[in-house]
């Protein structure tokens, strides 16, 4: 099962019952989660509640169309993406062409013949890279009703690796929490790597919160780059030490090991990472990672600094080009957007910028899909629909996707 990497959920949404029971105790072998759905009615909402990884659905329901349901979620940002595989007794190619008109990824044609059914599964699975945002938040976590559709949390982003088992953590803000429930939930031991962009503590304050942390049958490595202050152990240990913490790092019952990330690059299973040094405060990463062919750049803090009349002009061009070389037709730039640019004249020279300058230069850059996060305290949701549109508008006339990161919120991409 090399494919079915760990956490990968398939719903089907089936009316024959007895069809379910068979294709979920074999995908549960096979190691899947499996859920299952049996009317059109309240299909929308489960695909909501679950959130899958992949749905299986037949097309015809005695109380409704399937491919409305297709059309639905191709329609909804946070399902554009999510791989529809239909399970059919029928084969007609204009019957086809609509349905793949409509949103459905592929087909699987009855009789059902299980094994390959799984070569499916994993065809359509194999090659998807999730990118799943757990806090989109920068500086301090914000609770309360008025942050509620883009999240509260602080800055922690999970990629789904096809072929590799071992989680990828990025950053460990207040969202890691989250993850980390989840992960409980699931009830199985727990390896994974976890990369630090740098300390600062809306980047680091979830790692005490991250249960699998309390269990010893959990193993993480834990990456940052060097700090002038210490090591990545140190500067971990320090924030939950005895003045500002209830919780000790001798409480941590997995297995953790501590390393400082190798700028050149290092090789993983099912990818590699490199990084430059961010424009920010303290030694802080961009990272890139490669996956297959997709380029992935994880950039939450950095100042995008490129207005003419700055004070920050001369130090700022230099490092303008290593920035542009790095990100270059980066498949996916995930970059920090703490400001716009009126809040950001007045704040220069402290390591954030605003989301118009970030847009211009991601373009500049031939940049495919932009994630803005790590957005400001002071955002409102009402403020980031505005700031989503404007975005939009800005990266219409090129080839760039360009939207604001939210909490809950998954990009699937094919490998
Ligand atoms: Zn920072």
């Amino acid at each position: 099962m090399a494919k079915t990497e760990r956490g990968m959920k398939i719903l089907m949404i089936e009316d024959d019952l007895t069809l379910c029971e068979l294709v979920g105790s074999f995908l549960r072998k096979k190691g899947y989660k499996f859920y299952q759905h049996n009317t059109f009615e309240g299909a929308i909402q489960s695909v909501y509640d679950i959130r899958p990884d992949l749905i299986i659905m037949d097309l015809h329901f005695p109380d409704g169309n399937g491919l409305h349901l297709c059309k639905q979620l191709k329609d909804d940002e946070n399902f554009e993406n999510l791989p529809i595989l239909v399970l059919t007794g029928r084969d007609y190619p204009v019957e086809k062409d609509i349905a793949l008109k409509a949103g459905v990824t592929d087909f699987f044609h009855k009789p059902m013949v299980y094994s390959k059914l799984a070569e499916k599964i994993e065809e359509v699975l194999g090659d998807a890279i999730q990118i799943s945002f757990w806090g989109v938040r920068g500086s301090i976590p914000c609770p309360g009703k008025e942050f509620s559709h883009f999240g509260g949390n602080t800055t922690c982003v999970q990629i789904k690796v096809p072929a590799q088992k071992q989680l990828l953590i990025l950053d460990a803000g207040t969202g890691i929490r989250n993850l980390g429930s989840q992960l409980i939930e699931e009830e199985e031991p727990v390896t994974g790597r976890i990369f630090l962009t740098h300390p600062h503590w809306d980047h680091i304050q979830g790692f005490p919160f991250f249960k699998p942390l309390f269990s010893e049958r959990n193993k993480f490595d834990v990456y940052m780059p060097q700090q002038i202050t210490g090591s990545t152990k140190e500067v971990l240990v320090d924030q939950v030490s005895y003045t500002y913490s209830p919780i000790t790092s001798q409480m941590f019952k997995a297995h953790l090991d501590y390393h400082p990330i190798k700028r050149e690059g290092q090789n993983f299973e099912g990818y590699s990472v490199r990084y430059i040094s961010a424009n920010h405060p303290v030694e802080t990463a961009i990272y890139k990672f490669e996956i297959g062919r997709k380029k992935i750049v994880f950039c939450p803090d950095n100042e995008l600094n490129t207005l003419e009349n700055s004070s920050m002009r001369g130090k700022n061009l230099p490092y303008l080009k290593q920035f542009d070389a790095f990100v270059s037709e980066a498949d996916v730039l995930i970059h920090n957007a703490q400001f716009d640019l009126e809040e950001y004249r007045s704040m220069e020279n402290r390591g954030h910028s605003a989301w118009e300058l970030v847009v211009e230069r991601a373009k500049k850059n031939g940049v495919k899909h932009l994630v803005l996060t790590h957005f400001g305290p002071d955002f409102t949701d009402d403020e980031l629909l505005k700031v989503d549109e404007k975005v939009k508008k800005m990266a219409k006339d090129s080839q760039m996707h360009a939207e604001l990161a939210r909490e809950g919120h998954t990009i699937h991409m094919s490998g």
